[in-house]
């Protein structure tokens, strides 16, 4: 970083400060961790002067073979991780993996059946101005008005009525497990692709944590930066080799260009990463994180100021703050929690009565805080001072709103800074 500091300070100065913020404050955006350094090291290497169109063996450029090597390391790894029998892993992000897997399986105009983007969904699952609501004719399911969570009954209706060419599974903000056997039921009773985003859950997958939706999808995808905790890119996965090869000319030349090498070498580290014990047992902290947190705020103490969390729990990674009931809206949450050093983004929770961009929820998640080592006694403090900084805010918000007194939220600083240098990053 010597040159870099030298060549550009400005951009040196910029790095060094997020590199503060992400050291001295508490990352719970439920999408987001820390990779590892090695990854970084990988990701930041000579690989990236490399063009490697195509695929190892078959590159349409000279120089390859250890570009070939690297590319072939990741693919056989990530096949061994998930129990895929085939792997892509040159997309550079989740919504490229999705767009290839759809110019791969559909056409524009097909109809394509994905979670509302207001109840948890992706924008690449079928919002209007995205890529797919554009080119593919979408029909939305959402959650159960009541319990919050996916009627099977209703995704089943609604592929009957109307007659989809994919299925997708998946989302970005749904705290509880999908019934992928249900799904593929469906699926095949209508003629359809199932297609399985596991962006958000991989990383519990990868550790049995969490139901594989490998054996049920047709094909599944992935980004290899959120619980995976590689670097920011995609991957999609499939046990048929028909529906591979069309993946792969989906993605190249269908969809990119070259492939990035040094993020494919990133990724084949991380991949490495979490087939250990280590990576094992800190997805095992990130569950129990999310689970103490939802607890914290579901007690009577919360819950007086019109605070809870969608369905009640969570079988994953993050808890989705319902604030519907409460004064307190998501962007204050959000600014509140801010203020103490604790990053999260505010979010539509389903019927959401607020605006888009103020919203009636928080998701809040703990893959982040699990790699910097937290443990129960530590998710205990944090999910406290989250509950302390929210229900000061709804009172204050319920008494019209003059803000949380200053040395309330210089004292939950502080805890947040006593968290935060127990667990260097
Ligand atoms: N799929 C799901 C379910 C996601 O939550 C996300 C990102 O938030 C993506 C795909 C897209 O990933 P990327 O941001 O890498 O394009």
């Amino acid at each position: 970083t010597a040159e870099l500091a030298q060549l550009d300070p400005e951009i040196a100065g910029h790095i060094d400060a997020e590199l503060g913020r992400q050291r001295d404050g508490l990352e719970m955006i439920a999408s987001e961790n820390h990779t590892a350094a090695a990854v970084m090291q990988a990701q930041g290497s000579v690989l990236t002067n490399k063009y490697a169109e195509g695929y190892p063996g078959r590159r349409y450029y000279g120089g390859c073979e250890h570009v070939d090597a690297v590319e072939t390391l990741a693919i056989e790894r990530v096949k061994a991780l998930f129990g895929a029998d085939f792997a892509n892993v040159q997309p550079h992000s989740g919504a490229q993996a999705n767009a290839s897997v759809m110019h791969a399986l559909i056409r524009p105009g097909d109809t394509v059946l994905g979670l509302n983007l207001a109840h948890g969904g992706h924008l690449t699952h079928g919002m209007k101005i995205n890529f797919s609501g554009r080119l593919y004719n979408i029909v939305a399911y959402g959650v159960d008005e009541s319990t919050h969570q996916v009627d099977m009954d209703e995704v089943a209706r609604l592929a009957r009525e109307s007659k989809p060419q994919l299925i997708i599974a998946g989302w970005s903000a749904y705290p509880r497990q999908l019934d992928f056997a249900r799904f593929r039921e469906i699926a095949d009773e209508v003629g359809a692709y199932l297609m399985v985003d596991m962006a958000h859950f991989a990383g519990l997958v990868a550790t049995g944590l969490h139901p594989s939706p490998v054996p049920h999808a047709h094909v599944v995808t992935s980004t290899t930066h959120k619980t995976l905790a590689g670097p920011r890119g995609g991957i999609i996965l499939t046990n048929d080799a028909d529906i591979a090869k069309k993946v792969n000319s989906a993605v190249f030349p269908g969809q990119q260009g070259g492939p990035l090498e040094h993020v494919i070498a990133g990724k084949a580290v991380a991949f490495k990463v979490a087939a250990s014990e280590g990576f094992r047992d800190r997805q095992e902290r990130t569950l129990a994180g999310a689970r103490i947190l939802a607890e914290r705020l579901t007690q009577p103490d919360v819950a007086e100021h019109g605070i809870t969390v969608l369905t009640g729990g969570t079988d994953v990674h993050l808890a989705l703050v319902d604030l519907r009931d409460s004064p307190l809206d998501g962007q204050q949450g959000e600014d509140l929690l801010a203020a103490v050093d604790i990053t999260t983004n505010r979010n539509a929770v389903p019927f959401d009565p607020r605006p888009p961009m103020v919203t009636s929820g928080l998701r809040i998640g703990t893959p982040a805080l699990a790699t910097r080592g937290f443990g129960e006694e530590a998710f205990l403090e944090v999910a406290d001072i989250i509950a302390e900084t929210l229900t000061a805010g709804a009172a204050s918000a319920a008494a019209g709103g003059a803000g949380v007194p200053t040395e309330v939220l210089n004292g939950l600083g502080e805890r947040v800074r006593v968290l935060a240098a127990a667990h260097p990053l």
